[in-house]
């Protein structure tokens, strides 16, 4: 028999298949040692077959043969195949995606615990033996016992004593390292809401592949996903479940354990090395037929999907920053189509493209207009930031927000401040030349850190201790300009003495269950409010929030990006969301220098399709996504020399591009990066609009043609991140 092996090294030069010889048994799927260049590395088994084309006597044996059930299912060959060509990276890159990393490269194993257990009480140990004698009458009594525990008690002569001599026996059991951060306990399904069985029955009927969601934040989405994952499981099948950032909604998962119990598998980033390994495991060998998970689960190794679903769709974390740049809807609707099945997309703000194709007619578009019980979305009120500081508020606080946080925390309900700016101020600012701190290694503001009274970059995490100068002219007058979480808390302290505050960031939420502690806390009301970044954006569920404050609303306004306004309005629908989702109404303060604004006019009126109209609109005539591609052709390097040397090719050649197919191009140059540096890396890039998807084979080879040793060139399609 002949193995086809994919080896495990990302090159374009070994992107082919090798064959080997194998055993009789060897099955498609397997992972394998193979010799290679004198050397024995991973591999793959894509294929097995009787023959082979090559000349036998050229043909070496595999080396080695992982002693487990195949790990990659059948369907990732088709999907290899067209991630690969799809997005120019190496078939091995393809594959690495449906392995946890862990497995790679055999570093994490199975974990066994040994137990002893009594085999035959009838063994007679001589008296002189006190240690085996005192072992086997406390074994008499506590069998099994726990080996470890036996040895460090009686002696591990002791132990294997009786065990030779009979009277015991060592035997092992698989222990299965599950995650943890979650409650327990079993739940039902809920009785349906018309709305929510309509929702299902429109689903049910359409003979679309694509559905899209569009449901208020509250409206009872999640218990339509549920639904649809128990008839995916009613039929023999499985399903897969996306929640962007899932270590941040322990919520969620709990809910699903509840549901479904052992069914539910999540897979996270958040997760120990030792509980992915499991967890992916009980994916593979049919034990879960549920994936839940962050961007990366859509890999999940389940076979006979019946469902799919991608919870918030809108967000950017489903987009891929490290190759290969896939987008996950893009891989969702690969395997929707390969195992026949549905792709739900939901969201309370879907994406303009998305929803773009919804009204197109291209997927199938259910609306949910009212949250469950009839509740209704929090109010709204916009503070004048420009105002606050005319009548000399220099604090982060307007005058409303202080009044409803005043009235919330004595009517004895909980309050969340949202800021997406993490520290204690972002920049410093020397008043004397202007020179504003920044990190050695990036080109960006450093941020002044209170607890650690350090300045941190919040690109490279490297740490500076205060300078009592400015490093420019020597002067003495550094300003901390602009607010961040840690200086929120700080002056909430000093107007609510009393309150109880948390704080959720990248700061404070390291650890593997950090942000479960916090979350938990706030859930059982051992705090009255919670200050955080985007973190707290998401999904939470917190039923005595009434109040939301905004702090920096306009911040995601100012970039110079076409998704701006599309961004600040989810971000204000989304945290706005967090409040009032049970008992009492909510409130929203939302605070800004720019009031006018038309998108703060429609996020505040919860005015979705006002939104998207206006913004459609204006993509359209402007052409930008959905209308036009953009393309970014990004050039890194340690050195500005092979950055430009690189930056040069990739801009000739797609300039000769541009001469052949004119009509493909809307807009096309060449420039630094926004950020010029990030982790001691300069940046540059071939900004490029084009009209559609045609010409995007040849823009990547020419940044496989462009990479070399020095530089990284690589292809970024509509980026979420143009700095
Ligand atoms: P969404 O995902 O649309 O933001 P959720 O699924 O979180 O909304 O639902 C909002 C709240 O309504 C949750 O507290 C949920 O438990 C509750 N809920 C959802 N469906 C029902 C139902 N059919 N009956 C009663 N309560 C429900
Ligand atoms: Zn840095």
């Amino acid at each position: 028999m002949f193995a086809q092996v994919i080896v495990d090294i990302a090159h374009s030069q070994v992107d082919k298949i090798f064959e080997y010889s194998c055993g009789e048994s060897l099955r498609a799927g397997c992972r394998v040692k193979v010799p290679f260049g004198g050397r024995v590395i991973d591999g793959f088994v894509v294929g097995v077959s009787k023959s082979s084309s090559y000349p036998p006597e050229k043909i070496k044996p595999l080396s080695y043969v992982y002693d487990e059930p195949p790990a990659l299912v059948e369907e990732c060959f088709a999907l290899m195949n067209g991630l690969s060509e799809r997005y120019r990276v190496p078939k091995a890159v393809a594959l690495r995606l449906f392995l946890p990393a862990e497995m790679r490269s055999g570093r994490v194993h199975e974990v066994y615990k040994k137990y002893v257990k009594l085999a035959d009480c009838g063994i007679v140990l001589p008296k002189s033996a006190k240690k085996q004698v005192e072992f086997f009458e406390y074994l008499k009594g506590h069998s099994p016992a726990e080996y470890t525990f036996c040895c460090e008690k009686f002696g591990r002569g002791a132990v294997n004593g009786v065990v030779e001599k009979g009277g015991a026996q060592v035997y092992k059991v698989k222990v299965n390292r599950a995650p943890g951060g979650y409650e327990g306990g079993s739940e039902a399904g809920k009785v349906l809401t018309p709305a929510q069985a309509a929702a299902l029955d429109s689903i049910e009927k359409s003979q679309k592949t694509v559905q899209l969601i569009h449901g208020v934040t509250g409206s009872g989405k999640t218990e339509i996903y549920l639904n649809l994952i128990s008839r995916a499981l009613q039929q023999g099948k499985t399903a897969i479940f996306l929640v962007p950032e899932i270590s941040l909604t322990p919520q969620m998962f709990s809910q699903l354990k509840r549901r479904f119990g052992e069914q539910a598998a999540i897979l996270h980033s958040g997760l120990s090395a030792g509980e992915r390994f499991d967890e992916w495991w009980r994916l593979r060998t049919g034990e879960s037929k549920i994936a839940i998970g962050a961007r990366s689960a859509i890999f999940s190794p389940l076979e006979n999907i019946g469902v799919i679903i991608i919870d918030e769709e809108h967000d950017s974390s489903y987009f891929s920053e490290s190759a290969p740049r896939y987008s996950t809807i893009e891989v969702a609707k690969m395997r929707a189509a390969h195992n026949g099945c549905k792709l739900i997309l939901g969201s309370a703000t879907p994406s303009v493209e998305t929803y773009q194709r919804a009204v197109s007619g291209e997927y199938n578009l259910i609306t949910l207009t009212q949250r469950i019980n009839g509740r209704p979305l929090p109010h709204i009120t916009i503070a004048d930031m420009r105002r606050e500081v005319k009548r000399g508020n220099n604090s982060p606080f307007s005058a409303a927000l202080r009044e409803e946080l005043a009235a919330t925390l004595s009517g004895g309900n909980q309050a969340i401040i949202f800021l997406n700016r993490r520290g204690y101020s972002h920049t410093v600012i020397c008043q004397d030349c202007g020179y504003s701190l920044k990190c050695e290694h990036c080109d960006v503001p450093l941020a002044y850190h209170s607890e650690e009274n350090c300045l941190k970059c919040h690109y490279c995490g490297a740490k500076y201790r205060l300078p009592r100068a400015c490093p420019e002219c020597g002067g003495l007058h550094l300003r901390y300009g602009g607010t961040g979480t840690q200086r929120v808390v700080s002056e909430l302290k000093k107007l609510f003495p009393a309150a109880r505050i948390l704080r959720m960031d990248v700061d404070t939420t390291s650890g593997k269950e950090g942000h479960y502690k916090i979350l938990k806390q706030f859930a059982d009301k051992n705090a009255d409010i919670l200050v955080g970044t985007q973190m707290i954006a998401k999904g939470h569920d917190f039923p005595s929030v009434t109040l939301v404050g905004i702090l920096d609303a306009d911040m995601s306004l100012h970039f110079s990006d076409y998704r701006s306004g599309e961004r600040t309005f989810q971000l204000i629908t989304q945290v706005a969301g967090r409040s009032g989702r049970a008992g009492e109404a909510g409130k929203v303060v939302l605070q800004t220098y720019s009031p006018e604004n038309y998108i703060l006019r429609y996020a505040v009126n919860y005015d979705y399709l006002g939104f998207f109209n206006n913004e459609i609109n204006l993509r359209k005539a402007t052409r930008f996504p959905p209308f036009s591609l953009i393309c970014r052709v990004m050039v890194t390097a340690e050195e500005d020399a092979p950055a430009l040397e690189a930056l040069k090719g990739v801009y000739f050649g797609t300039e000769e591009l541009r001469q052949k197919y004119p009509q493909e191009f809307i807009f096309l140059n060449k420039m630094h990066s926004p950020i010029k540096k990030i982790q001691g890396r300069v940046r540059y890039q071939v900004l490029m609009r084009l009209e559609g998807e045609a010409l995007l084979p040849q823009i990547y080879s020419l940044a496989v043609k462009y990479t070399t040793a020095k530089a990284l060139v690589y292809v970024e399609e509509n980026p979420v991140n143009l700095s």
